[in-house]
């Protein structure tokens, strides 16, 4: 299978090349050239384990050989605490599709564990080295970090905003010992941190003479690792309900999770619908209400990681949307750009897209749905988690089966929950032991000038 830009400036490109560069040389984002129809699979695929699944559809859209890809598959999840990587919980009427039992506790490892395996087999077949720039709001880092730290021959440079993480989230990222890491905070947002990074990736030179990789979620290879749960929680539901398909609601920030959701949909899995569930920074789904995607302020909220304005991976979906048009991506792309706003045509009457639909939830409703879920089922969301149960309870259709997605351990936001139920319930031990290791981290201000001097002077000094 090959990859195109969402821009179609580039000849196809190969997976391996797709997930070294991260970013299309014409600033689009990478797609595969066809979504395989899996339909025909669906009953074989049910009976598969976890690691066999992933190692189906990993092989599916790479070049990779079966054999090797199950190599990928078991090194990447030996750290998860859960046999079967994900687990299942029925809390009331809904099905909680916990996705944090990796070595930082947040969704994110079961991306980042993957890549991490995959750069170093990368670097191994091709040589030279490997330098990671990536931006976080939060769990991204430390997942990033976990799944680079000690590898040979690469060294990972994580951006974060300022004070605006939480502070096991910091130390999970600021402790890690290894040589090949280094953290920044960055006077500024996510979005701040997010648009250095994508103007290091952008400047073609420098990231050529640099060996840089990205691993933000603009990285295919991260979408292709998420696509493995939509598939795992509809089958187990499926199961226990006796009902053809389930829907799915994705607590959201930059459109990668659901994005996955969107292609395994493609593929063929009978997801009835993608919910997509946002905080007080809804610029996603005011789109998926209105058709117009506008920038708003960045609220800084208790679910920080979706604390962004700009969803990296909105462009994949929009060429979709677009009906595989780039010139169409381009033009409404440039337009967001230029104005801070664009919206897409649809007929009267018509949603903006017919699987999608979404709902938001404030700090307020946030901090009720961990107290009352709490309280009635003795079960503890995190705030993102919480965010997604929120908009779950308000949708219609009380007997579907509904996947709410849980994408953090609610020990990393124990502050937060500790407001909402009163006391410090929420712990880890794998935290517990950070709250008194040594951090290590810059200060640099929002300037793409002084984080390229600092990568520069800190790749010249190793
Ligand atoms: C990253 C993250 C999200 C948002 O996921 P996207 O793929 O960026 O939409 C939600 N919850 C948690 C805990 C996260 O770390």
């Amino acid at each position: 299978m090959n990859y195109v830009s969402t821009r179609g400036g580039i000849e196809p490109m190969s997976f391996k090349d797709t997930v070294m560069s991260g970013l299309a040389a014409d600033g689009g984002l990478l797609l595969p050239d066809e979504i395989p129809d899996v339909s025909d699979r669906l009953a074989d695929w049910q009976k598969l384990t976890y690691r066999e699944l992933a190692t189906e559809i990993i092989a599916l859209y790479s070049s990779i050989s079966s054999k090797d890809a199950a190599a990928l598959v078991h090194r990447s999840y030996s750290a998860f605490s859960e046999p079967e990587v994900v687990r299942m919980v029925a809390v009331g009427d809904l099905q909680i599709l916990e996705l944090f039992h990796g070595p930082t506790l947040s969704f994110k490892d079961i991306a980042l564990q993957f890549l991490g395996n995959l750069f170093e087999a990368l670097v191994e077949e091709r040589g030279g080295e490997l330098n990671i720039v990536v931006a976080t709001s939060g769990d991204t880092g430390s997942a990033a970090i976990h799944g680079v730290r000690g590898r040979e021959n690469m060294r990972i440079f994580v951006l974060h905003p300022h004070g605006r993480v939480s502070p096991s989230q910091r130390r999970q990222m600021t402790t890690v010992s290894n040589e090949n890491v280094f953290n920044v905070a960055i006077d500024g947002t996510f979005d701040d941190c997010q648009g250095i990074v994508k103007s290091i990736f952008t400047d073609l030179p420098f990231k050529t003479r640099y060996s840089l990789g990205a691993v933000n979620s603009i990285n295919w290879a991260r979408i292709l690792a998420q696509i493995v749960y939509y598939f795992f929680a509809a089958f187990r539901t499926m199961e226990s309900t006796g009902l053809e398909g389930a829907r799915f609601v994705v607590p959201t920030g930059n459109f990668g999770d659901i994005f996955a959701g969107y292609l395994a949909r493609k593929m063929g899995l009978p997801v009835t619908r993608l919910v997509l569930a946002t905080n007080e920074n809804d610029i996603l789904s005011r789109f998926f209400e209105s058709g117009t995607y506008a920038l708003g302020e960045v609220h800084t909220t208790i679910s920080p990681s979706m604390d962004i304005q700009v969803a990296s991976n909105f462009e994949r979906y929009l060429y979709y949307r677009l009906n595989g048009d780039p010139a169409a991506v381009g033009r409404a792309m440039a337009q967001f750009r230029d104005s801070g706003s664009m919206t897409v045509e649809r007929q009267a009457g018509e949603p903006v897209d017919e699987w999608i639909s979404s709902g938001s939830a404030d700090t307020q409703q946030t901090l009720e749905v961990i107290r009352s879920t709490y309280k009635d089922h003795g079960y503890l969301l995190d705030p993102h988690s919480a965010v997604g149960v929120h908009v779950a309870l308000s949708l219609e259709g009380a007997g579907e089966p509904t996947i709410c997605l849980a994408t953090a351990h609610p020990a990393k936001f124990s502050e937060s929950i500790g407001r909402a139920v009163g006391s410090k319930v929420a712990r880890h031990e794998m935290l517990d032991r950070l709250t008194d290791m040594p951090e290590q981290f810059t200060v640099l201000p929002s300037s793409l000038v002084a984080v390229r001097g600092w990568i520069e002077e800190s790749l010249s000094a190793g």
